[in-house]
């Protein structure tokens, strides 16, 4: 790393990719304290997601690399102004009635004023190096800011998908899940454990993919085996992990003929309710081969509504959907927490609210 704080960033928000892109971007950037840089350019230029650059942007601010500057653009022209630092934006827009550019007579409003960042933290990088490597990134592009199409530019990065980022299996992952897959009909004998522990197993593995999440089997109460625990460090806007809360729970029935029934439903609702107050959220997944008997789906609606506890299930269905169609797990999580809070009945494969329109 160019810029060695960016690693606590990295920590904090677990967008690996785009905090090595940006990264390298600054360090290369030429006139680097000159160079105003704003979240629609730099998420355009690095094709990034608006809402993570956002994010990552904020954290850059207090490490003190970026500072905040404010970009009035003309009403008029769509041109850039005014440049100027927060203390003194106020006094300079109240005298801007006159656009130099296209020389209309212009009041500045509020929505006129984009933040933008500069980079004030020189890179830990020798002078030589920056300028190779800066003809090799930016080759005789012109990077000159440009201001017009900022809202377009902002909307259509939002397309973008955040969970992405955070839930990206490599190839040798996606192999392993399949081999775990295929090991849920094994032989196991009398061994219910061991054909258990092949379901517990592709679970964690499943979870452990997702950036700031820690997996393990490993976890008993005084009164209870807990088959899968999951400690999630992120609150993320915009994705699941905000669904999610700190940690949850995930019961796994590798139960080739059996639909998991009310029973199980309670068990691990009863279980939730001993760890959680009255206003926390907490998600609990069943894990199971079948999908589960059509009751499960109007006593989930029912625990969400008395105590916040959403019990959601994931079935072989769901597992090759990820495993063998690669669907986001994060996508799918959301898809079936925001099921039960709005209480939606429609197919999923109907409404494709989280679901890629390229996939099914
Ligand atoms: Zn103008």
């Amino acid at each position: 790393m160019y810029y060695p704080e960016l690693l606590e960033v990295i920590d904090k928000t677990g967008a690996k990719e785009a905090i090595e892109k940006i990264d390298k971007y600054f360090a290369f950037l030429p006139n680097r304290s000159e160079n105003i840089i704003t979240i629609s350019n730099l998420a355009n230029r690095l094709e990034l997601d608006y809402s993570i650059i956002g994010v990552i942007l904020k954290y850059l601010y207090e490490l003190g690399i970026v500072d905040k500057v404010y970009i009035a653009i003309c009403p008029e022209c769509g041109r850039e102004i005014l440049i100027s630092n927060q203390k003194e934006l106020i006094s300079k827009v109240k005298e801007l009635d006159y656009c130099i550019k296209c020389r209309n007579e212009i009041f500045i409003k509020s929505e006129d004023i984009v933040v933008g960042y500069k980079v004030i933290k020189q890179p830990e990088i020798g002078s030589v190096d920056i300028a190779i490597e800066t003809s090799k990134l930016f080759g005789s592009e012109s990077h000159n800011f440009n201001d017009e199409d900022i809202l377009e530019k902002m909307f259509e990065n939002h397309k973008e998908n955040p969970n992405d980022f955070f839930y990206d299996p490599s190839e040798v992952e996606i192999e392993k899940l399949k081999k775990a897959f295929e090991s849920l009909d094994s032989d196991y004998g009398d061994s219910t454990t061991e054909q258990g522990k092949a379901l517990e197993g592709l679970m964690c593995d499943l979870f452990n993919i997702c950036d700031g999440m820690h997996a393990t089997t490993d976890i008993r109460t005084p009164t209870n085996q807990i088959d899968c625990t999951i400690r999630n460090d992120y609150f993320i806007p915009l994705t699941v992990y905000r669904e999610l809360g700190s940690i949850f729970k995930i019961e796994c029935k590798n139960e080739p003929a059996k639909k998991p029934d009310n029973t199980y439903y309670h068990k691990l609702h009863s279980i939730i309710s001993g760890n959680k107050n009255d206003k926390e959220q907490a998600i609990g997944i069943i894990a199971s081969r079948l999908e589960p008997t059509g009751t499960c789906k109007t006593l989930a609606r029912e625990f969400f509504l008395n105590d916040r506890i959403i019990i959601i299930n994931i079935c072989d269905k769901d597992l090759k959907r990820i495993i063998f169609e690669k669907a986001n797990l994060l996508e799918l999580l959301q898809e079936k927490i925001q099921t039960i809070k709005n209480n939606i009945s429609t197919d999923p494969d109907k409404h494709k609210l989280y679901r890629k329109k390229s996939s099914s």
